[in-house]
């Protein structure tokens, strides 16, 4: 097998968004998967690409903007080269606002975000118009902002695939050499790997369940409601999203998203006849610091982690490569201190 300059494991949607970016910038890559693509949490529903509220700024959330604002250009430059869609659409969010003060802290917001989010975007309180694709507000108003973007997640991941393995990098399922740079992007996997090897609690898994339904709102767009995201997406069908469980039995779907299914038709009832389309299960990767972990392998010369995605791994995933990019090809150090393996470590062993 040729030598490569990157080897990237893990073909979730960290590991191919990096395998990418490099490959834009020259390198020669190869990425190993020992299931198949999108096996992990990557390979769910639900693909709601949306901010933090714009308040208490902090590194994570200026780096989540950053993704979320490179995110139209990326995209379109991934389904270029594949020639598949990636159903990705920047149609904004609804939020209802329950009571008065909700309305007041959303008020607030919608000022903060005229800086926080550079003119770039706006968080607006607006009236409800009553139309279908609204969700119940007890108050009359709504949040709108229009960062907040959709992707599907396996389409998002097949047009990866495509403009990869279109511009010449491999994909091996299975077990294959590693050369040049290697970058761990295995999901739970690694997180537990991890923790194996600074015999630490470093990270662990987030169980999530979510649906899919067949209703046709793709240019509308996505709602959220006491947490519960409502995502529309390119083909016709509607996610909603997610269960968050730090225990479980098994890893399959269960009673528990029937509540969510139950819970998404209260708040639009648009959505009560609608036929369901696929039930799925994935386990986040979170880590103990909850932020992504990036950075270079401590003591171990040419290894890299990309890992900690938790609830938020697709919005990240943009700018996630370009700083991982920026370490491994040009030894360029651009990660929010928060982020950092070492970050991780030191807080661990605070604990
Ligand atoms: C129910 C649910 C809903 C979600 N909703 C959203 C959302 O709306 N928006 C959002 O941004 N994020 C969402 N997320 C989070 C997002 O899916 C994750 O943050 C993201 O998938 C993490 O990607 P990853 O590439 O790090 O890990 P994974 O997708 O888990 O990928 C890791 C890959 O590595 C492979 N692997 C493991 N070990 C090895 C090895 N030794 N060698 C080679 N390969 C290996 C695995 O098979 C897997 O394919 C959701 C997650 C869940 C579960």
């Amino acid at each position: 097998m040729a030598s490569v300059d990157v080897t990237v494991r893990g073909a979730g949607i960290f590991g191919l968004s990096i395998a990418w970016t490099c490959l834009q910038r020259g390198a020669k890559v190869r990425v190993i998967e020992n299931a198949h693509p999108g096996a992990g949490s990557s390979g769910g529903l639900v693909g709601a690409l949306s901010p933090h509220v714009p308040e208490a700024w902090n590194a994570k959330k200026a780096f989540q903007l950053e993704s979320l604002l490179m995110a139209a250009d990326w995209w379109a430059t991934v389904e270029a080269a594949s020639g598949l869609p990636s159903g990705y659409a920047r149609l904004g969010r609804l939020q209802p606002l329950p009571d008065d003060r909700a309305v007041e802290g959303a008020r607030r917001r919608e000022i903060e975000a005229t800086t926080l989010w550079q003119g770039r975007a706006v968080w607006q309180v607006i009236p409800a118009s009553g139309a279908a694709w609204e969700p119940v507000t007890p108050t009359g108003w709504l949040v709108r902002d229009t960062l907040s973007a959709r992707l599907s997640p396996r389409m998002g991941l097949a047009c990866l695939i495509g403009a990869l393995t279109a511009k010449g990098a491999e994909l091996v399922l299975g077990e294959a050499e590693e050369t040049g740079q290697v970058i761990h992007a295995t999901g739970v996997a690694g997180l537990h790997e991890l923790s194996q090897a600074f015999a630490a609690p470093l990270g662990s898994g987030v169980k999530g369940q979510a649906l899919s339904l067949r209703h046709d709102a793709r240019d509308q767009p996505q709602l959220f409601v006491d947490g519960l995201h409502i995502v529309p997406h390119a083909d016709g069908t509607a996610a909603i999203g997610s269960t968050s469980e730090t225990t479980w039995t098994h890893d399959e779907t269960d009673a528990q998203l029937d509540t969510l299914h139950a819970k998404a038709i209260a708040a639009v009832p648009a959505l009560a006849k609608a036929e369901i389309t696929a039930r799925w299960a994935g386990i986040r990767p979170k880590a103990a610091t909850r932020a992504p972990v990036l950075g270079g392998w401590p003591n171990r010369p040419g290894h890299f982690i990309a890992n900690g995605g938790f609830k938020i791994g697709f919005g990240m995933a943009p700018k996630v490569a370009e700083v991982m990019a920026d370490l491994i090809l040009d030894a360029r150090d651009t990660i929010p201190p928060d982020f950092r393996v070492e970050t991780l470590l030191q807080k661990t062993a605070r604990r």
